[in-house]
């Protein structure tokens, strides 16, 4: 192996850069993001940044030993493998780059309402840039409508009504993070939009933007000098189509436990990808920082020769009205639900058991349980539920 090509160049695809050149591969990396930036954070673009605590998030990387051929501002449109052996070429919008062995770590990018783009005063948040496009527009009392409960929503809440903005959030479904939670835990956030001003509107869906206003389907009109459109990511990888490349259903580029695509030679790693887990034995598709920094090294080991896999437990966070919320593990609909909590202080953590191994966590504002928490549901121990219940009980002792 001479030539390692990485397609995007954010948290995974540095990392990838990273995790070669500690494992001594001397050979040629080229970094290759179609943003003009070099590789920065994304979880305090919506935190941080928006509330104007820091205006660049840039990984502190020391690029000169990294010896990168770094290509910003640069577009992947098309990869084509050479037939029966291994490399290939990707087109860029500037030339084609060829290559012994490819990452993909092109991510997400995110959904849009259909038609948002041609109304002024819409906004997403991906980027640096849309961050910061998103500050500039969040000044004291600035109607700002932000279309979506989710992890992102909640977060541009919390900024803008700390930032003096008329917040109001419009969800479609009856609970915050329905998707990710049962009812009963999303009905657990719905007081902290109003605790912090913010209006929050469930079962409410948009039927058309316009310049100024958001307007529902029950015929409410909410005026909106700010719109903010929260409503979820998809695999950025549609410059793999037709390449042999397999992707699922959603797009995202399916690889096996050691992050090996479909395609020799070629593997993929944080966002964009959907990974098969040996502890859970399905096929997981993780959208969170943590995955980000930790698959890369399982690819950097690979493309050395050697036979690592991935088997992580996925862990996230988010700052929300002023709680650090945690969760580690992975829960399905059929695992027991218990919560500790909330005590006088308001906090609390639910665990996901099945049979007596807590196999996931959700902690609010209490990360001793988190650390504690993480190490139960690494082991797989069992635990005793009752103790688990008990706010009292440390949970290292439960
Ligand atoms: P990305 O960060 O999306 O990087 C992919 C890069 O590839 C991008 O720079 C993109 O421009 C580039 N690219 C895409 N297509 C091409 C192409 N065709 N050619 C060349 N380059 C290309 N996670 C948490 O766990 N906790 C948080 O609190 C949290 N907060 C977040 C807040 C925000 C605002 C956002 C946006 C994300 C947040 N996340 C959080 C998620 C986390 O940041 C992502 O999981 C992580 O960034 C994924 O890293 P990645 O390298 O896989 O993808």
């Amino acid at each position: 192996m001479e030539n390692v090509l990485v397609v995007g160049a954010g948290m995974a695809g540095l990392q990838t850069v990273v995790g070669l050149r500690d494992q001594g591969y001397t050979g040629r990396i080229t970094l290759l993001g179609a943003e003009e930036h070099k590789p920065y954070d994304r979880p305090p673009l919506s935190k941080e940044v928006l509330v104007g605590k820091t205006d660049d998030t840039s990984f502190d990387a020391d690029w000169d030993a990294l010896g990168v051929e770094l290509l910003l501002g640069r577009t992947a449109t098309a990869l084509r493998l050479h037939d029966g052996a291994e490399g290939g070429e990707v087109d860029t919008d500037a030339g084609t780059i060829g290559f012994d062995r490819l990452v993909i770590a092109t991510g997400s990018r995110v959904v849009n309402l259909p038609g948002a783009d041609e109304v002024p005063g819409v906004h997403v948040l991906r980027t640096i840039d849309d961050a910061r496009s998103l500050r500039a527009a969040l000044v004291p009392d600035t109607h700002v409508v932000i279309v979506g409960a989710g992890w992102i929503g909640a977060e541009v809440a919390t900024a803008a009504a700390a930032l003096g903005c008329r917040t109001t959030v419009v969800e479609a479904l009856h609970v915050p993070l329905a998707g990710a939670f049962p009812d009963e835990i999303g009905a657990r956030f719905v007081p902290w939009y109003g605790e912090t001003g913010v209006q929050l509107l469930l079962n409410a869906r948009v039927d058309r933007l316009e310049p100024g206003a958001v307007h529902l389907t029950d015929g409410t009109r909410l005026p909106a000098d700010v719109i903010v459109v929260g409503i979820g990511v998809t695999p950025e990888t549609g410059w793999l189509a037709d390449s042999g490349v397999d992707l699922d259903e959603r797009g995202a580029v399916v690889v096996d436990d050691h992050l090996r695509t479909s395609a020799t030679g070629v593997y993929a790693v944080g966002d964009c990808t959907v990974f098969q887990s040996p502890r859970y034995g399905t096929r997981m598709h993780v959208e969170h920082w943590d995955n980000a920094l930790q698959a890369p090294r399982t690819v950097a080991a690979n493309l050395m020769g050697g036979d690592a896999a991935y088997d992580p437990v996925p862990y996230f966070w988010s700052d929300q009205f002023g709680r650090m919320v945690q969760y580690v593990g992975h829960h399905t609909a059929g695992d027991e639900l218990v919560v500790r909590g909330p005590g006088e202080d308001g906090k609390w953590t639910a665990g996901w058991f099945a049979g007596d191994a807590l196999v996931a966590l959700l902690s609010v504002a209490r990360p001793r349980d988190l650390a504690q928490g993480r190490k139960l549901v690494q082991t797989g121990a069992a635990v005793d539920k009752a103790k688990f219940a008990d706010i009292g009980v440390a949970l290292k002792d439960a």
